[in-house]
C-alpha cells in the first residue's frame, strides 16, 4: 500500500474493508461508496465487491483525492461443505489476469441461476421476477439474490430484507437454487496469487457446527488464508468473542468490515462499527 503513512494515523485506525457498490449488489455507485467512507471518518477502505474489480479504479481515485487510504478487494463466492461461503481478497493487484479469469468463470453462471431461482418462484404464484430484478441490477453479470429481494420488496410481497430471505432466498426454501461457486483453494490461489491477502467474511453467518467451522478455518489457514473477519456488520457481540477468539488460537489477523451494501439497508452505515477488540493483530498491518 503504497501512500500509507502509518506513522500518522491514530492509535485505532478506522478501516473499512468490506463493502459493495452497484457492480456487485450494492445500491450506491462505488464513487459515491468512497465519497461516504471518507465523509464518515474512515482512514483506511477496501471495496470489496462480489465477484467483480469493476469498481476500485473508481473508487481508488476518489480515495486519493480525499487523502483516505485504499486498498484493492473483492469478495470471492465460494462452496464448501455445501454452502455458500465468502472469502475476501484484500491489497492484491487488480490486472492480475488469473484472478480476472477466475472471478470471470464465477460470474458467468449467475443469469442462468436468476432464471432457474425465477422459474422456481413462479412454482409458488411468483412472476416476472427475473425482469424485475434484472431491472434493478446495474451490471446483469453480478444479478444476485439481493436483487431478488429487493424486487420482491418492492412489489409488496415482503416487507424487509430480512424476511424476504427467510421466506424465499435461503436454503430450503422456493427461490433457492444450488449454484456452482469456486473452491476454497481456487479462491485461495487467485488471492495470492495476486499479492493479496486472504480473510474469511463474517464468519458468524454460516450455518456450520463448531467442528466444522474449525475444520473449515484449519483447511483456510494451511491453504495460507491469514485473516478473519472479526468486526463485522452482521456480528452480534457473541459472534465477535467467539471469533476473537478463534482469530488468538488460530494466529489470524482480524479484519473489520461494515458490508455496507445501502443507505435504509445495512445494518451499519461505513467506518461506524467498534474498533477491532485489543489484543487482536489487525489485518492492515500485512498490507
Ligand atoms: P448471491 O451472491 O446471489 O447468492 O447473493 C448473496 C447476497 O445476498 C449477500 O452478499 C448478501 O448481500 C445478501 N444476503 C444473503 N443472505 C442474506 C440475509 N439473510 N439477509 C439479507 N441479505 C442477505
Ligand atoms: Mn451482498
Ligand atoms: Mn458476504
Ligand atoms: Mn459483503
Amino acid at each position: 500500500m503504497r501512500s500509507l503513512p502509518l506513522v500518522f494515523f491514530p492509535p485505532v485506525l478506522n478501516c473499512d474493508l468490506h463493502c459493495h457498490s452497484i457492480c456487485s449488489d450494492g445500491l450506491l455507485p462505488a464513487e459515491s461508496v468512497a465519497r461516504r467512507a471518507a465523509a464518515n471518518g474512515v482512514d483506511l477502505l477496501a471495496l470489496t465487491d462480489h465477484d467483480s474489480l469493476d469498481g476500485l479504479a473508481a473508487a481508488r481515485a476518489v480515495a486519493e483525492e480525499a487523502g483516505m487510504a485504499f486498498v484493492n478487494g473483492v469478495e470471492v463466492s465460494i462452496e464448501w461443505g455445501g454452502l455458500q461461503i465468502h472469502i475476501l481478497g484484500l491489497n492484491f493487484d487488480a490486472a492480475d489476469a488469473r484472478l480476472n479469469g477466475g472471478l470471470a468463470a464465477i460470474r458467468s453462471g449467475r443469469i442462468e441461476r436468476a432464471q432457474r431461482m425465477a422459474a422456481d418462484l413462479e412454482r409458488v404464484g411468483l412472476y416476472g421476477t427475473f425482469d424485475g430484478a434484472m431491472a434493478l441490477a446495474a451490471n446483469p453479470s453480478l444479478i444476485s439474490r439481493s436483487h431478488f429481494a429487493r424486487h420482491l420488496i418492492e412489489s409488496g410481497v415482503c416487507k424487509d430484507m430480512r424476511s424476504v430471505f427467510e421466506a424465499y432466498l435461503i436454503p430450503g426454501r422456493p427461490g433457492y437454487v444450488e449454484h456452482r461457486w469456486a473452491t476454497l483453494a481456487d479462491s485461495l490461489d487467485w488471492i495470492h496469487g495476486a499479492g493479496g491477502v486472504a480473510a474469511v467474511a463474517h464468519p458468524g453467518r454460516y450455518r456450520l457446527s463448531r467442528a466444522d467451522m474449525r475444520r473449515f478455518l484449519g483447511e483456510f489457514k494451511d491453504r495460507g488464508g491469514a485473516a478473519i473477519e472479526v468486526m463485522s456488520g452482521s456480528h452480534t457481540p457473541e459472534h465477535i468473542e467467539v471469533y476473537s477468539r478463534l482469530a488468538r488460537e488460530f494466529g489470524f489477523l482480524a479484519s473489520r468490515g461494515s458490508d455496507f451494501h445501502g443507505p435504509n439497508e445495512s445494518y451499519i452505515d461505513l467506518g461506524r462499527l467498534p474498533s477491532l477488540p485489543d489484543g487482536l493483530e489487525p489485518v492492515w498491518q500485512a498490507f
